[in-house]
């Protein structure tokens, strides 16, 4: 079956009808699979501040109600969606189903979370005062989200958001926006099972940039949570800034790996593997730059040279494919100006722009190895000591995620301590991509600073209040001061 007919029966599962002047291609053919209709910004933001008014007077375990549900829908789409993922944005069916999996355990943690929006007493100085926090809900967030996980991205953040008191506005990419239409049935069912969620408390704001950019400006937005390139990070950051809103930033990454010596080679291979081809190179944890010790290298660098050539590409709704196509032919230009005509192109489906992960051996780390290139590329670095694989490895603009493989307790920890990596995320014996919704994620430099997901990065959505308690029958100042005066 085309994707074109594959997706018009999951549409029409969903009960959703295509139309409007959005368009979507699917990667696997480049042929145009849907439509959708362009949002009003102005209309969205005044709808999502009219439900903040009443979302943010629901007690948090009953906003946590709203994502249990949503959760237990998703459980039961959950086939449905993955295919339509892999239609849309060109991930394998099993990476798919992964993506609909980490939207089902956010909503799970964000649950429990609904009881535990904690915030701390604190001793006063004066005497019969008490003094405590406060979390309160912020207003409505904007979620805008790239096209490589056109679902999980949002799920991040709504689930929190949600439970937080904070309507959400979502802004998907211009690539995937079946996906997200898809995701608001599934919203629609949950919220028909709630029962009384305010009108407006989640919609779609279908577009390209301009919507972006209108959202983005938009003073009654509250939190922007925005995922994708440094480049739109650059111009969203400022914009926000500009009026006093807050940002939530998970932008570009070019990850790295050492091996050490003493390295189980078999297991940094098979991570490497993954890391590195998965999804086309199209995550944001992509391994991009592999450091390797000297001793190691050759050895390391034939085994991958070798899977790397037998790995299946092809369509990637086919159960043995591990790699699916380039998400368009901008894509596939950009991995063609690093690499030129040494780029191997793979006859899969007409119309798909397929490539063979390519590993580039470099003496120095200059020019495109220091930028994110959105393609399987894997560029490979020699070391002899571990200070120079862990200097190369920070010596790039970007900070998101990285790690180690050794079996020496004393590189696990020099990679971990704060003399080591300068990642959000640092891992040890495992590859730097696929992460878990328990940890807080996100990156450093110019991969934008913010935390979503797990941990305590609920704080994010949040208005922390400091309360200061006098139940006593005098007025003492803090510091001690006086401020009498003599009648
Ligand atoms: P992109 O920057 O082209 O687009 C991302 C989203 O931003 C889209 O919805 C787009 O319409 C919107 N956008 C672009 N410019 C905007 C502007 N000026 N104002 C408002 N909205 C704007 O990214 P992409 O090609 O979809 O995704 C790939 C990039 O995303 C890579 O750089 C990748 O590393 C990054 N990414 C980062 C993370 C992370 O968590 N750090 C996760 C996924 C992807």
């Amino acid at each position: 079956m085309s994707p074109a007919e594959e997706t018009a029966q999951i549409l029409e599962r969903f009960g959703i009808k295509s139309g409007g002047d959005l368009a979507s291609f699917s990667p696997i053919d480049g042929a145009e699979i849907g439509r959708v209709a362009v949002a009003n910004p102005d209309e969205i933001c005044k709808r999502a501040a009219g439900a903040f008014g009443e979302w943010r007077t629901v007690p948090a375990p009953r906003r946590g109600e709203l994502v249990r549900l949503l959760g237990e829908e998703l459980r039961s789409a959950k086939e449905s969606l993955a295919r339509l993922i892999t239609l849309e944005a060109g991930k394998t069916h099993a990476e798919s189903l992964g993506e609909v999996q980490e939207m089902i355990d956010i909503c799970d943690f964000a649950v429990g979370l609904s009881r535990q929006l904690y915030g701390l007493t604190i001793a006063s100085e004066r005497p019969d005062h008490r003094m405590m926090e406060q979390w309160h809900p912020l207003g409505p967030v904007l979620v805008i989200s790239a096209f490589n996980f056109p679902v999980a991205v949002w799920a991040w953040n709504a689930a929190l958001a949600l439970v937080c008191g904070d309507p959400v506005i979502w802004k998907p990419s211009e690539k995937t926006p079946l996906t997200a239409e898809a995701v608001m049935a599934i919203v629609r069912r949950a919220l028909g099972q709630f029962g009384d969620a305010p009108d407006g408390l989640i919609q779609l704001a279908q577009g390209e940039r301009d919507i972006g950019e209108a959202l983005v400006d938009d003073p009654r937005v509250a939190l922007v949570s925005a995922t994708g390139s440094t480049a739109m990070g650059r111009a969203v950051g400022p914009r926000v800034a500009a009026r006093f809103g807050r940002t939530l930033l998970e932008l570009g990454g070019n990850n790295a790996t050492i091996v050490c010596p003493s390295a189980d080679l078999e297991l940094a291979t098979r991570a490497i593997l993954f890391s590195a081809a998965g999804t086309a190179g199209q995550r944001c944890t992509t391994l991009r730059r592999l450091i390797v010790h000297e001793d190691v290298a050759d050895a390391l660098v034939a085994r991958l040279k070798a899977l790397f050539a037998a790995v299946k590409i092809g369509d990637p709704r086919l159960p043995d494919t591990l790699i699916g196509p380039l998400i368009d032919e901008a894509a596939f230009d950009g991995m063609k100006r690093v690499l030129g005509d040494a780029v191997e192109q793979v006859d899969a489906v007409p119309g798909g722009c397929y490539v063979r992960p390519a590993i580039v051996e470099v003496d120095a780390q200059q020019g495109s190895v220091l930028r994110e290139t959105f393609a399987p590329i894997l560029y490979v670095l020699r070391y002899r000591d571990l200070d120079e694989a862990i200097a190369l490895q920070n010596n790039v603009v970007q900070g998101l995620s990285s790690s180690i493989f050794t079996n020496d307790l004393r590189e696990a920890e020099r990679f971990l301590s704060a003399a080591g990596s300068d990642c959000g995320i640092a891992n040890v014996n495992i590859g730097p991509s696929g992460a878990e919704i328990g940890g807080a994620f996100g990156g450093e430099k110019e991969t934008g600073g913010g935390r979503e997901s797990g941990s305590d990065a609920w704080r994010a959505y949040m208005r922390r209040q400091t309360n200061t308690i006098n139940y006593g029958t005098d007025l003492p100042l803090a510091q001690g001061i006086r401020f009498d005066v003599a009648e």
